[in-house]
């Protein structure tokens, strides 16, 4: 094998790589002619500026987050044997959390895999590839699953936005095996549907697996809202642990039309409503309804950190306008996935909101993603999930 090219850090950079932090910044690592010519995503030795090497790499001269750490072996071999390793590593974690084949695999750095998500649904699974390292080990990624597991059929998402960032283009396909539609998953005792090709993200949000169950325990005997719905998950939990009535709400047919057969494969009822949220909540603000728990779990309002200020203002409004339609001793969940709002500010938004709408109470419960959802111990970006649970007055 022809030695890996190096990239080398400059002085006084090195200490966060040795210490275990995944990644080194582009202004960190000596930008000469050559270094600047190396391919998008190919896999380098990490040399400190004593010419000590730190490990290997992806390496991605045009990304701000510029060399992924992969091993602390120079010259590991990235194969099949290796990511099958890593693979193996993170399913026997999730197998000894879930009673189910049915969660987030690999969560990118956390499981030694920068740039890598996959979320599985039994025997199928639905990779997220976010960085030019991971596009050019995409080969070698399906064959270490298809050893791994002998999957049904392998989805790869290559469209999230953060894909602009590293130079690459979007595109969905199913790798490998062949896909009908939706698939089934389960949580708990119940049954869902996502669709891995064509539903947002991977087709389903696991993370909040956790929340949902939570949730469901304040359900019964209440009508129950379920704001940003997707495709059923806090609906069709309250539903099934005793709620009196579900309302669902989301803008997306598709996911709404999956909550519904969802709904019925779970042999429970609930409403799927298709609306904007805010004017929804206006309309039932309007009509006097109030419901005993109201979840809300938006989409992210925050994209960029400029967009924090009004960000916060935006989940502020959708604290005040969500509280005022939980009844006096009823629930509010509310959520966001936010990574670059922090949860004090989040937690200060939402209490401003829900005194805005004239309401005080407290806090049961603070929680982040599932514990498939793990987080680099020094990556604390990627703690993007936070949630609140406040029983109101
Ligand atoms: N609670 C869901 C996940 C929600 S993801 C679960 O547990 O699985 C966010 C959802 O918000 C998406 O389904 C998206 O279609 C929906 N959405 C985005 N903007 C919206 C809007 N303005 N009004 C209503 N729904 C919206």
């Amino acid at each position: 094998m022809p030695l890996r090219p190096s990239i080398h850090l400059l002085r006084a950079h090195a200490k966060r790589v040795r210490r275990g932090h995944p990644w080194a910044y582009s202004n960190e690592i000596r930008m000469n002619a050559e270094t600047k010519s190396l391919t998008p995503g190919c896999v380098v030795r990490v040399i400190d500026a004593g010419g000590e090497a730190l490990g290997c790499a992806t390496f991605n001269p045009h990304s701000l987050i510029a060399a992924r750490m992969l091993s602390s072996d120079p010259d590991q071999a990235i194969d099949r044997d290796f990511f099958a390793r890593r693979i193996e590593a993170a399913a026997a974690l999730r197998d000894r959390l879930y009673d189910a084949p049915f969660y987030r695999l690999v969560h990118a750095e956390a499981d030694g895999l920068p740039g890598l998500v996959i979320d599985r649904f039994g025997d199928v699974f639905v990779c997220q590839v976010n960085t030019a390292g991971m596009d050019a080990l995409a080969t070698v990624l399906l064959d270490a699953l298809g050893a791994v597991f002998a999957p049904r059929a392998v989805v790869l998402r290559a469209d999230s936005a953060v894909r602009a960032l590293e130079g690459l283009d979007r595109r969905v396909e199913v790798a490998s095996g062949a896909l009908d539609g939706a698939v089934e998953l389960r949580e708990g005792a119940l049954r869902f549907l996502a669709d891995p090709v064509e539903g947002q993200k991977t087709g389903w949000y696991f993370d909040q697996s956790e929340n949902r169950a939570f949730v469901a325990r304040l359900a019964p005997g209440g009508r129950m809202l379920d704001l940003y719905s997707y495709a059923g998950g806090f609906a069709i939990c309250a539903a099934a642990a005793g709620a009196r009535e579900v309302v669902a709400v989301d803008r997306s047919e598709a996911a709404l039309a999956l909550g519904e057969r969802a709904a019925a494969l779970n042999g429970v009822r609930c409403g799927f409503v298709r609306a904007d949220a805010f004017t929804e909540m206006q309309r039932l603000a309007g009509a006097g309804e109030t419901f005993e728990v109201v979840a809300a779990d938006p989409p992210s309002f925050v994209k960029s950190r400029k967009e924090v200020k009004p960000g916060l203002r935006g989940y502020r409004k959708l604290a005040r306008l969500a509280a005022a339609l939980v009844a006096p001793g009823g629930y509010l969940f509310i959520a966001s996935c936010s990574y670059n709002v922090a949860a004090e500010a989040f937690g200060e938004a939402v209490y401003r909101g829900m005194t805005d709408a004239g309401r005080s109470g407290r806090v049961l419960r603070a929680a982040g993603a599932a514990p498939d959802h793990p987080r680099h111990p020094t990556l604390p970006e990627s703690d993007y999930l936070k949630s609140l649970v406040i029983q109101l007055d």
